[in-house]
Formats: C-alpha cells, structure tokens, sequence
C-alpha cells in the first residue's frame, strides 16, 4: 500500500461529496469530536446544530478541525484534514440570508434536520428548539490517499466480477 498526498482539488472533491464529518474543537486543553453532516463550498462548511456541548465550546474557542474520509477498504482510502475558524449566523438581519443560503444547501443532504433535533431530545422534550447554523472558515487543508498494490488489490472486493458479469 502507498500513500499518496493529495492536491486541493482533490480535497475539495472529498468535501463536496460529504455529507459527513468529524468536526472537533477544545477547551481548556480537552478535544471533543462530533459526527456531523455539513455542505462544503470553496472554502467554508456550513453545518446545523441544536444548542449543546461542541456550541458552547466553539463560542469560547472558534479553532476547529474536521476530517472527512472515504474508505473503499484497509488499502484503499481517502481522508482529509482541515483546520478552520467557526462563525456562528444568528437570527439576525445581518445574517439572514447567509442563513438561508446556509438552510438551502443543508436541505439538500438527507436526515440533517432530524439528526439534530433526535440529539437534542435526549435532553429535552420540547419541540421548540432553536436552530443554529454556521459556518467554518477553512485556514487549511491535507488529504492522504492510500493505494493498494496489486497483491493487496487482489485481496478486495473491487477486484472480483460482479454477479451481472460472472451471469
Ligand atoms: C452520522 C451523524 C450525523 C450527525 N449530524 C449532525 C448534525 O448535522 N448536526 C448536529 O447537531 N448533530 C449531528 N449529529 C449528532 C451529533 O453527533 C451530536 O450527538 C449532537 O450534535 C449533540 O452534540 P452536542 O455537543 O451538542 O452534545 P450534548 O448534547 O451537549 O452532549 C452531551 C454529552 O453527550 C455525549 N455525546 C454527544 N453526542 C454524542 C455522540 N454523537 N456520540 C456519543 N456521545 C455523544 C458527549 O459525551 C457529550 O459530552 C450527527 C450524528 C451522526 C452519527
């Protein structure tokens, strides 16, 4: 297997095709990691949340991560690293229509209303819930690709005829 570090073009395929990330931040010198759907657009994410942990956190300390990765199998992968700077979009009129901008893409990605809603009654029963968009402005980006040799190309999946074909 070889690792390949990709171009920023090929980051930003990654992040296009999404829909899930880990988006991490920190306080007081303690990381916490969260799965999340966001939309990617050069060179910000937009998310969705209910109010919680990883929001009262990224108030405090805007600096992020998230990584997005796509994994065919052990020798064949595709993951990206990106730091950036969260920006909460109020309920404002400053901010409406980013915000809108924001819902419309989000819309697009299936379940990312109900995930955080289904979060959220964990803790509460009341549906009167406050939605909270953002946006993380990228300040960097890595990918790593891991290619199988033959041998291990052998070993996968891909590599076997497909019923249709073997018919
Ligand atoms: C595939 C996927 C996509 C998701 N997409 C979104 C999204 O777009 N928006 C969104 O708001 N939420 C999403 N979630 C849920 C998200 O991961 C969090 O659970 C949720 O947002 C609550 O985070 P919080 O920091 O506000 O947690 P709080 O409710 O404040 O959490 C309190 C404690 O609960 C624990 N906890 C919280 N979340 C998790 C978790 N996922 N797994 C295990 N323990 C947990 C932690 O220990 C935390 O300290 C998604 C989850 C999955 C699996």
């Amino acid at each position: 297997m070889k690792i390949e570090k990709m171009t920023t073009q090929e980051c930003r395929w990654i992040l296009m095709r999404g829909p899930i990330g880990r988006l991490a931040c920190s306080r007081d010198d303690q990381p916490y990691i969260v799965p999340i759907y966001f939309v990617y657009e050069p060179d910000h994410l937009y998310g969705f949340t209910t109010a919680g942990q990883k929001i009262e956190w990224m108030r405090t300390n805007p600096r992020v991560s998230v990584e997005v990765d796509e994994i065919a199998n052990h020798f064949q992968w595709e993951s990206v690293i990106l730091t950036g700077q969260f920006h909460e979009l109020p309920d404002l009129p400053s901010h409406a229509e980013e915000r809108t901008h924001a819902r419309k893409l989000l819309q697009q990605r299936s379940l990312w209303w109900d995930t955080a809603f289904a979060a959220r009654r964990l803790k509460s029963d009341s549906d009167a819930i406050l939605p909270i968009f953002y946006r993380i402005e990228i300040e960097s980006m890595t990918g790593y690709r891991a290619v199988a040799n033959a041998e291990e190309y052998a070993m996968t999946d891909a590599s076997r005829p497909s019923q249709s074909t073997v018919n």
